[in-house]
């Protein structure tokens, strides 16, 4: 096949894609550590225009970031020291305040704009915004570090409804108006449930999940729910994976029909896992999957 009718197969093999997941929502978490392209800006400009793709064949998709390496910068560059209690981290109202700015302040802004590089697509919230992420103190002890107590879906519907894509910002506030750092695994799973949405996909720096992180030969192309809890009460899950599959797990087994974790660091990793045939990454069926 010529070069030409290498693009043209590639596009008629995305057609029962784009019938498929018209009108549905996809969530994907950007992770801080999710970095495609030799550059933070060339990261930016390649997960922007899969969104923005996505969006303009029908599909709603909806993006939610971290940004602890940008907190932990500023942190540094302000001179603050992280305070630990029993070796967790203590998150007093100065490291909150800190939070808030730069992932409300910078980091949001950038996605926002590589976003409407391709037109006026993008509109950047936070959890505060229109009561959207409820969240309580973890523990009094480790400050303004929050979980999730509920989530009012209700600004994002408006967004969605006017074709905006939502980039939402992990800051929640408790009903005294307290704002909270809150994990953005955790929060993508939640919205992804909240929304009823197709797919939940996490980006992150590795190419999805490993039955022994030392092999990199050992991924795991599919697994369910079931298959992955015993995967973390082993210690086969740990660390950053944790809230990930946490949040996988519990999203497909509340009406996310199907949850993904994917290698950033791939150019349009989520281009090729939603539109070709080839799988790529970890994919976590949910039970509307099996029964399809
Ligand atoms: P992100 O910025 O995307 O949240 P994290 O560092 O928090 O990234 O989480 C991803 C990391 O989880 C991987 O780089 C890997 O070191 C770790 N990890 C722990 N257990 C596993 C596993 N079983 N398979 C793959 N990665 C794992
Ligand atoms: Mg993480």
């Amino acid at each position: 096949m010529d070069a030409a009718g290498v693009k043209a197969a590639v596009l008629v093999e995305a057609l029962p894609y784009i019938r498929r997941f018209a009108g549905k929502v996809v969530v994907v978490k950007y992770g801080g550590n999710a970095l495609a392209g030799t550059s933070e800006h060339d990261a930016l400009a390649l997960f922007a225009e899969d969104i923005v793709l996505m969006r303009l064949v029908g599909m709603r998709p909806v993006v939610v970031h971290g940004g602890g390496p940008q907190i932990s910068e500023m942190m540094a560059r302000l001179g603050k020291q992280t305070e630990f209690v029993d070796g967790l981290r203590v998150t007093d109202a100065e490291t909150v305040g800190i939070a808030r700015m730069v992932l409300k302040g910078q980091v949001n802004p950038q996605l926002v704009a590589a976003i409407n590089v391709h037109g006026n697509f993008a509109v950047g919230v936070s959890g505060v915004d229109g009561g959207l992420i409820r969240a309580e103190a973890r523990d009094p002890a480790l400050g303004y570090v929050g979980d999730v107590t509920s989530i009012d879906p209700g600004v994002l519907h408006g967004l969605l409804d006017d074709e905006f894509i939502p980039v939402i910002a992990t800051i929640g506030s408790d009903e005294t108006g307290q704002a909270y750092n809150i994990n953005a695994d955790t929060v993508a799973g939640r919205i992804a449930e909240a929304l009823q949405a197709e797919k939940l996909v996490y980006l992150t720096d590795i190419e999805g999940l490993r039955r022994d992180v030392g092999d990199a030969a050992s991924l795991i192309r599919q697994a369910d729910a079931d298959e992955l809890d015993a995967l973390v009460a082993d210690g086969t899950i740990a660390g950053g994976m944790i809230p990930k599959v946490a949040s996988c797990t519990h999203a497909v087994r509340h009406g996310v029909h199907n949850a993904h974790i994917l290698d950033g660091r791939i150019a349009h990793v989520l281009l090729l896992e939603i539109f070709t045939d080839s799988g790529i990454g970890t994919m976590i069926r949910g039970n509307q999957e099996a029964a399809r």
